[in-house]
């Protein structure tokens, strides 16, 4: 049976990634060899990171003095490596849900933090949008999708200090201004490629200010340096980003892919705000067109389980709420087709007339 996937990450990937990617794992780039067993620094693997940036920085229009690393450790690793080597004294975070409090946690190892706003008294249902931005910190730093809680923040904000944003979950589903931004990174988990490689697009000039010494491998000045070849980079995660990055440039570029991101999400919020079983759990301005929270109103509410079971018949795989929500979340990234987003629908239209 043909399977819808919406699992929010590790996630659905372009059929073009998954082919292209088995092809170089056969044979990479007619060497005879597999992409996994040959040098990174071999010329056609070099050709491939070369690509993946140029092209990475075509798609999103990154502005001269910038660079786009690929590196490992996660977005997690980021959370530390951001206050590593941007924060002299103090950064402003908003909080809105998880991601954004564990990159928090670790801001307060180099310094101080002020969390100018959070929702958390209201499990983060809403993006705070009344706060103010103190002029002295050296950045401050948003979510701008939150995976979890299905809220999104889809534009640059006016910022009295540069912005640093963690894209991982909705990066190529719009343009974005990177010119407001200091830095933004995510996991490529998302919407790029399989786990294990980490982009982080800076601004070269943003660093080399703090005064504390910096390990290595944690000093963006090392990989800037040797353009992401520093140390052995992620090289099947890298070769299957660069294929969805060619993808995206084949669909139109982000516009397109904003256009067809809106049109799933409009179609699947509109079967939510007409159902009488099924709500939406956060406000709907700042509802998240990655990632959609739904669960059942209360007299509906022990068919939760059985929902996930009838949907699971259809060939729907993925769409348990995350345990902090509860309920449903569906993951419209870039590569899930607007079609398996009608199936869900369709169960779900299916599951009400039955109940
Ligand atoms: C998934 C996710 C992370 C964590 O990424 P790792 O690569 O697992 O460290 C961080 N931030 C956001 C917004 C995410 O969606």
């Amino acid at each position: 049976m043909k399977k819808h996937n919406f699992y929010a990450g590790p996630s659905i990937l372009s059929q073009y990634t998954i082919d292209n990617t088995i092809d170089a794992i056969r044979n990479f780039a007619g060497t005879g060899l597999s992409l996994l067993e040959i040098s990174h620094r071999s010329k056609e693997f070099t050709a491939v990171m070369d690509e993946a940036q140029a092209l990475f920085k075509e798609l999103l229009d990154i502005p001269a003095g910038y660079e786009v690393l690929f590196l490992g450790g996660g977005a997690s690793t980021q959370f530390c490596m951001v206050p590593y080597n941007l924060l002299k004294t103090k950064a402003a975070y908003l909080d809105t849900g998880t991601w954004a409090n564990k990159a928090i946690k670790e801001a307060k190892l180099f310094g101080e933090v002020d969390v100018v706003a959070s929702s958390k008294a209201d499990n983060y249902v809403f993006v705070p949008k009344d706060y103010t931005v103190p002029a002295d910190a050296d950045y401050f730093h948003i979510t701008t999708n939150n995976t979890i809680y299905g809220t999104e923040i889809r534009k640059d904000l006016d910022s009295p200090v540069p912005l640093v944003a963690d894209m991982s979950s909705d990066i190529f589903s719009r343009p974005v201004d990177v010119s407001k931004y200091d830095l933004i990174y995510g996991g490529a988990q998302k919407n790029i490629a399989p786990a294990g490689v980490t982009f982080v697009i800076v601004k070269v000039d943003a660093l080399g200010k703090v005064e504390r010494p910096i390990p290595t491998m944690l000093n963006y000045k090392t990989h800037v340096d040797k353009g992401s070849m520093f140390n052995t980079p992620p090289v099947m995660p890298i070769y299957a980003a660069l294929q969805t990055l060619k993808w995206y440039k084949q669909l139109g570029g982000v516009k397109e892919l904003e256009r067809l991101d809106k049109e799933k999400a409009a179609y699947l919020y509109d079967a939510i705000d007409s159902s009488k079983m099924f709500v939406g759990t956060v406000h709907p301005e700042d509802r998240s067109i990655m990632n959609v929270c739904f669960v059942m109103k209360p007299e509906y509410k022990e068919l939760e389980k059985d929902f996930i079971d009838f949907a699971g018949t259809k060939g729907i795989v993925g769409i348990k709420g995350h345990r902090s929500v509860g309920g449903f979340r569906a993951s419209l990234y870039n590569a899930l087709p607007l079609e398996s987003v009608k199936v869900l629908v369709e169960a779900m239209k299916e599951f009400e007339n039955k109940h």
